[in-house]
């Protein structure tokens, strides 16, 4: 039988060799292969060291890290990208925090992933004797994950790591714990034993299909519709029912709206788009279809300025989706697909009600919403600094000749512009801050699309935005990745015109950097780097950057006026008074 040593790593050479024992690291690296785990994000120390390198020995990709939560973002975009959860592995107390922040963001946006951190003797931090790093992690992740395990033995990890794939991509999909404790890495156990402890899960992802009489009552609804859409969220461009979606729109003729990640799922310049259109689909539709999507705060809950007598039918995997914020006419309750599939055959041999003005009136909304934003496009060209639209303009025809770039995207107004701008048309190309609109997602995000799907990313990152996570841009660099990072420096949080209070002479809270040279951060880790001024420079710096498919980072100067506070979401402010500054 093939051996491997137990502690292969560079300070550990000399450690005794057994060949025929093994550690609990091993049997973790060794479970993570069993599963079909590609590649970990994550950050070593103390105890998780060994483990990591024991990984790379299984020929599992090890992507190392500067911080957790970037290493977690990675995980959880490629559970997003591929249906299959990324994984995480961190160090105990701060590392294990740091990426709890990445666990639970992706439990919210139903994104499969799971988090391994090293843990401290669960028997002393139970007993408070102030261990190394003692915090009780299991307790702590439990209330924001989806599913926890603790190992205390070596005899339990390949059940844990089987458990937590099934919990992280079943249902709902979502993030998953196991604590991964030091006496259970550190257990060391005959060979021949732990060899016994693998098996073959059978079944580790089972689509659900949904109930006849569900896809009848849908079926009913959807063919009488005078003005139907179909509304898609992330989880339908998750679910990688992409021909089946377009089968329904197709034959259906029924227009389309996507949420900022379904942009791409149905092209955003197709002829049944109706991306422009959603104050009207709210107002107007009689019939929507809503796909993996949730009727949160993103869709004014699903009342407001929706018609009132609007009827959804809501297609969603997890049935406490369902009514959380209005009745839902018609709930469909599976996977996606199959779901699909269902409604497909219901729909067979009938027609729709349609009524015949209902899609030319979206599209001649579409056209003249088209010409209003080619204008301002159009305005903004020659603007010396330049700003976000500038920017935009001189981005725009360089994503569309190069459709399978998956675009990486946060910030306040750069997120907001460059969702309305940058039209997408493939599926699963578009990664933001999503249900949270969190900032610091971009650098793993990054990572994580390059990583498990061997495309090339480019990112485009507010100022502030990309400051949260900048210092993995590193991390790019050290595996080579064919990514470029785009900075749209204004100089602030918003904007860089924020005026400080008259008491102090510090910076407003708002402001940053208006003149930091980010592409001097990029030079630091032997990236390609570029610092533009004109739209010109910008095209010429992301076509060659694209085409290097190398990691590449292009500092955009924009004026510092070019945003407004919170860009399109600052009704969400608590109302100011008066400034008061006693
Ligand atoms: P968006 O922000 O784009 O509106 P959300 O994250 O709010 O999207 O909603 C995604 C929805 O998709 C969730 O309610 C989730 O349960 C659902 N979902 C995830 N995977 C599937 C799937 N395979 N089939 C059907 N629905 C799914
Ligand atoms: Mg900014």
């Amino acid at each position: 039988m093939a051996t491997t040593p137990i502690t292969p790593s560079a300070d550990s050479k000399a450690a005794p060799y057994f060949p025929e024992q093994v550690t609990g690291m091993y049997v973790l690296a060794r479970a993570l292969k069993n599963v079909g785990i590609e590649n970990v994000y994550g950050l070593v120390g103390i105890p998780v060291t060994e483990a990591a390198y024991l990984i790379q020995g299984q020929g599992i990709r090890f992507v190392g890290f500067r911080h957790e939560q970037q290493a977690g973002m990675a995980a959880a975009t490629e559970g997003f990208l591929t249906k299959k959860p990324g994984v995480l592995m961190t160090v105990s107390s701060l590392g294990f925090l740091n990426g709890l922040t990445a666990t639970a963001n992706a439990t919210v946006n139903c994104y499969p992933m799971i988090q391994i951190s090293g843990a401290s003797d669960p028997t002393m931090v139970d007993m408070n004797v102030g261990t190394y790093e003692q915090l009780d992690q299991f307790n702590t992740a439990k209330p924001l994950v989806k599913a926890a395990f603790r190992c205390s033995k070596a005899e339990d990890i390949p059940a844990a790591v089987n458990r937590a794939y099934r919990a992280a991509v079943s249902g709902r999909p979502g993030g998953v714990y196991i604590d991964m404790t030091t006496p259970a890495l550190g257990q060391v156990m005959n060979r021949e034993d732990a060899e016994k402890l693998f098996y073959t899960p059978v079944d580790l992802y089972t689509p659900t299909a949904p109930s006849p009489e569900a896809v009848d009552r849908a079926v009913e609804i959807i063919t009488s519709a005078k003005r139907p859409a179909i509304l898609f969220g992330k989880g339908a461009a998750y679910a990688q029912a992409d021909d089946k979606i377009k089968t329904l729109v197709e034959k259906y003729n029924i227009p389309y709206l996507p949420m900022s990640m379904a942009k791409g799922l149905m092209p955003d310049d197709g002829p049944l788009s109706a991306l422009s259109c959603r104050s009207t689909i709210m107002e107007k539709a009689d019939v929507v279809i809503v796909m993996g999507a949730r009727l949160n705060w993103m869709l004014s809950f699903g009342k407001g300025k929706w018609n009132p007598d609007i009827k959804f039918v809501q297609l969603d995997v997890e049935p406490q989706e369902i009514d959380v914020n209005r009745p839902i006419a018609a709930p469909v309750i599976g996977d996606l697909g199959l779901s699909l599939d269902a409604i497909l055959a219901g729909m067979e041999g009938k027609t729709m009600s349609t009524d015949a003005a209902w899609l030319p009136a979206l599209q001649a909304e579409t056209k003249a919403k088209g010409v209003k934003f080619a204008a301002r496009i159009d305005d903004a060209k020659s603007a010396m600094p330049m700003t976000h639209w500038t920017a935009l303009g001189a981005i725009k025809p360089i994503l569309a000749a190069n459709p399978d770039v998956i675009l990486v995207n946060e910030g306040a107004n750069t997120l907001d512009d460059t969702r309305d701008a940058i039209s997408m048309s493939l599926p699963r190309h578009r990664v933001d801050c999503a249900t949270w609109a969190i900032m610091g997602m971009g650098m793993g995000s990054v990572i994580g699309a390059a990583v498990a799907t061997g495309k090339s990313v480019v990112a485009i990152e507010g100022d502030s935005a990309f400051g949260f996570s900048g210092m993995d841009f590193s991390t790019a660099c050290r595996f080579n990745l064919p990514v470029t990072v785009v900075i749209f420096n204004n100089g602030g949080i918003y904007n860089g015109i924020g005026v400080p209070m008259d008491k102090t002479s510090d910076p407003a809270p708002t402001t940053l950097d208006i003149h930091a040279r980010y592409d001097k951060l990029g030079d630091a880790f032997g990236a390609q780097t570029y610092y533009v001024q004109t739209p010109d420079e910008l095209s010429k710096a992301l076509t060659e950057s694209i085409a290097s498919k190398k990691p590449c980072l292009i500092d955009v100067q924009l004026a510092a006026d070019s945003g407004k506070e919170s860009g399109h979401i600052g009704y969400l402010n608590p109302a100011p008074l008066q400034q008061i500054t006693v």
